[in-house]
């Protein structure tokens, strides 16, 4: 494609270089190699390297005792061509604009790869909601919400649940927002209860998403999941529901972990007790049906499949050296850095990449934004199968890209991804 904009005076805001290894490190190593293999110049490149619009808030809250805490906010919307920015909003404590910035992208790129008529976005709360009472999560949601109003919206950016947020977050921001409107609007956020026009298949499709991914890789590979054993790192929204969909499906599950620790059971985890074990406790850590494992042992277990499903930079170079799997799938956003993936490729082990990997959470939460926007509500069977139909579909034009260029599945993901963005780019043309 031609430059739409070049030279150092046409963009004086130049992408900002992070100050240290970090998930914005990955995500602008991942798009220089997708913009080198599309031929694109520095003007595209530094474009689409940039995040157009970055809010920083900072958040007072009142706790439960009366002293006053303040916190720091972020929300970035990497890119609005394509359409509303889309994305998570994030509580942990480590959050800053880099790791958001770098979320951002790779909601632009994920939702190009799934066909979503959406930009890209993230949001971040400096928090550890651990240490708060929901009252208190309550009004850091609220206050968050109405210091970024001006800025999203149905039309304008969408938010959803990402690490440390529920269905519950995304209820108060959708009344925040529609209080401050005077009417209720549904289609600020997705991922929220069914009961204020969540959508059913929400909660389970990140990890939908992941199984089918995954039993289309085997697939390609002439295996199925009724042959192979599977590791999931991570417990949460993601994990514990791909470790159930893999077991359905027939893959032995044999071991998970959550922040505090991991099982393991070579035979195959009791899944459901698993689940009984850690709504009582809080955690998988103690569960009496397995043997204990810390997290570093799980992603070096011989297992057929790796899905990490919990957070940033676990496979490094240093890690993805003790991986024995054959395939790792990205349940998590950025789990693999730069050199944890040259390892990987140099090792023959197939890596399915997150902005592919996990879209499912995004699909239907575009899903949930078209019914929201419709005031009509699809069955659950509707959505599952339209769920399937696009990652299945999205899996087979990524994976006929690789084997047409030669090239692994996550740059092939980042070229299909990147291409749709500059194409609109170039569309749209530059204003003024
Ligand atoms: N937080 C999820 C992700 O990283 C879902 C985003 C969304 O549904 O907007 O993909």
């Amino acid at each position: 494609m031609t430059a739409t904009v070049s030279g150092p005076d046409a963009s004086p805001t130049p992408a900002t270089p992070p100050t240290r290894t970090s998930p914005l490190t990955t995500a602008l190593a991942q798009l220089s190699s997708a913009v080198e293999l599309l031929g694109y110049d520095d003007g595209v490149h530094q474009m689409l390297a940039t995040p157009r619009r970055e809010l920083h808030v900072a958040v007072p809250l009142r706790r439960d005792d009366g002293r006053i805490e303040l916190l720091a906010g972020y929300r970035v919307q990497h890119n609005i061509s394509r359409g509303p920015g889309k994305g998570g909003l994030r509580y942990a404590p480590g959050v800053d604009i880099e790791e958001v910035r770098a979320l951002a992208m790779w909601m632009t790129w994920k939702c190009a790869v799934v066909e979503l008529p959406y930009g890209g976005a993230k949001g971040g709360v400096a928090i550890d909601p651990r240490g708060y009472s929901p009252a208190e999560l309550e009004r850091v949601t609220r206050r968050y919400t109405s210091e970024i109003l001006p800025f999203i919206g149905p039309e304008r950016d969408i938010m959803a649940p990402d690490v440390g947020t529920t269905e519950q977050t995304m209820s108060w921001v959708m009344d925040t927002y529609s209080v401050n409107s005077g009417y209720t609007i549904p289609a600020v956020v997705t991922g929220k209860p069914l009961a204020v026009g969540g959508s059913l298949g929400r909660a389970t499709a990140t990890s939908r998403g992941v199984v089918h991914v995954t039993a289309a890789a085997l697939a390609d590979a002439g295996a199925d999941l009724s042959e192979v054993t599977a590791a999931v790192q991570g417990f949460g929204k993601v994990g514990s529901h791909a470790a159930r969909f893999l077991a359905e499906g027939g893959a032995r599950v044999v071991a998970v972990s959550d922040q505090y620790g991991g099982v393991h059971a070579p035979d195959g985890l009791d899944l459901a007790a698993l689940t009984a074990h850690v709504a009582s406790t809080g955690s998988v850590v103690g569960f009496a049906g397995a043997d204990p494992i810390g997290n570093a042992e799980l992603l070096a277990l011989d297992v057929d499949v790796l899905i990490p499903a919990a957070v940033e930079d676990v496979l490094d170079e240093d890690t993805a050296r003790t991986v024995k799997a054959r395939w790792v799938v990205e349940g998590a956003n950025g789990p693999t850095t730069s050199g944890g993936d040259r390892v990987l490729a140099e090792r023959g082990i197939t890596v399915v990449p997150d902005i592919l990997a996990n879209a499912g959470g995004v699909v239907v939460s575009y899903f949930e934004w078209v019914q929201a926007q419709q005031a009509y509500w699809w069955t659950e069977r509707e959505i599952e199968d339209r769920l399937e139909q696009r990652m299945r579909a999205s899996y087979a034009a990524v994976a006929q890209r690789a084997r047409a260029d030669g090239i692994s599945l996550r740059d092939a993901a980042l070229v299909i991804g990147v291409r749709r963005v500059a194409e609109a780019h170039q569309l749209r043309g530059l204003y003024p």
